[in-house]
């Protein structure tokens, strides 16, 4: 296993993180459980194989996340990291985050929390709640008791709101400890902010790179892009995180033990990616998607459609498609799409307004009833 300085957290964290997110379950009466035999199995297997950084939260697994990983590691409790989370609910108060933390405390069996997370956290979060309601401050008094060793926080905003997080949390005299955010070979909007962080001393790590997800499907992807012989997906997307010198851990959301083996493995190689190679990957990746038939760019200038079509959505789940060549996987987001109540082709009123809005000058309307065939099929 490879280890990296986390931040300047005086920790030495894994390259390979234990996301708790999607542990094994078995249905009775209706209702899932977490299948605890089999989670003893991974997570002893992944510790056992060097892995020292085990990230859950409250509501994981249907609320069985924490309770199962507690339970899993009673007997090195003191050889790894604990990571996980508060939820972020509106006038919750010091009170409020202090008992979300004791509860966690309870079910994962243990007297404190090496890295517990403000939740999901966005510039509104942020102002309207952890500074209004003091749970910096809650935060900071759980830490000089001991209950949790560093403060951190998860992300799910614009990147600008990232700054804003950690500088203001420092001038308020609490120090943001590590940061928990989305980072991918096909989703790199926080690279910036994660150098900008890591050069402040936080330690960092990305979500859901690896395993699980849209980059677990099979793609020659590597090979298009390097003119190399393919490598496995998950492979390439792990290699591709941590070929980034600023981050320190790649979470994957491990549900057998087959996964866990693999990203071992992957995780323990030495042929990390150069710095060149990095850049070079991630150059190529841009220069596919320009040259792929429909590069829409996520700009949103056709937005609002009139009946409310998710146009750059459907065209970035076409990418997926096309692209990187996850058909499945784009298949079951455009399904999620629509199950969540996405208009699509279907809806459309013909009134052009997109088209005449669109930088790209792209036919959206010829386009968009193509993919939106396609991938519903
Ligand atoms: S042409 Fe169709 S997709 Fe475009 S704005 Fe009008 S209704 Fe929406
Ligand atoms: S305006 Fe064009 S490029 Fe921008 S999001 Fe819409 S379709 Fe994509």
């Amino acid at each position: 296993m490879n280890y990296r300085e986390f931040g300047k957290t005086g920790e030495k964290i894994s390259a390979l993180g234990f996301g708790c997110m999607r542990f094994p379950e078995y249905k009775k009466d209706e209702k899932n459980y977490v299948d605890q035999d089999k989670v003893d199995e991974m997570i002893a297997y992944a510790y056992e194989n060097g892995v020292n950084y085990f990230d859950t939260a409250p509501y994981y697994c249907n609320s069985g996340s924490e309770a199962a990983l507690g339970h899993a590691v009673k007997n090195f409790r003191d050889k790894i990291l604990i990571s996980t989370k508060c939820p972020m609910d509106k006038g919750m108060g010091q009170d409020g985050y202090r008992k979300h933390l004791e509860r966690s405390l309870t079910r994962l069996g243990t007297d404190h929390i090496d890295f517990y997370h403000f939740w999901g956290i966005n510039r509104g979060t942020f102002n309207d709640l952890i500074l209004a309601e003091g749970l910096l401050e809650a935060a900071q008094k759980a830490k000089e008791e001991g209950l949790i060793r560093h403060i951190s926080f998860s992300f799910h905003d614009h990147p600008s709101a990232i700054q804003h997080i950690v500088d203001t949390a420092e001038e308020r005299g609490v120090k943001m400890e590590s940061m928990l955010c989305q980072y991918n070979l096909l989703d790199r909007a926080n690279e910036e902010m994660i150098r900008y962080v890591n050069e402040k001393g936080l330690g960092t790590v990305a979500m859901g790179p690896v395993g699980g997800g849209r980059l677990a499907a099979p793609t020659d992807l590597y090979a298009k892009l390097t003119g190399k012989a393919s490598i496995a997906t998950y492979e390439l997307a792990f290699k591709f995180c941590l070929g980034n010198p600023n981050l320190n851990c790649a979470l994957s959301g491990m549900q057998n033990l087959d996964m866990v083996q693999k990203n071992i493995k992957v995780a323990s190689d030495d042929t990390a990616f150069s710095a060149e190679e990095w850049e070079q990957l991630g150059v190529a990746m841009e220069e596919i998607k320009k040259f792929s038939e429909l590069y829409c760019t996520g700009c949103k200038y056709c937005q609002p459609c009139p009946v409310e079509i998710n146009i750059p959505r459907i065209f970035e789940i076409w990418t997926y498609y096309n692209v990187y060549g996850l058909k499945d996987h784009a298949k079951n987001m455009m399904r999620d799409y629509i199950r969540h109540g996405g208009k699509t082709f279907a809806d459309c009123k013909q009134c052009g307004l997109c088209e005449k809005k669109c930088p790209q000058h792209l036919a959206i309307r010829e386009n968009l009833e193509k993919v939106c065939k396609i991938l519903a099929e």
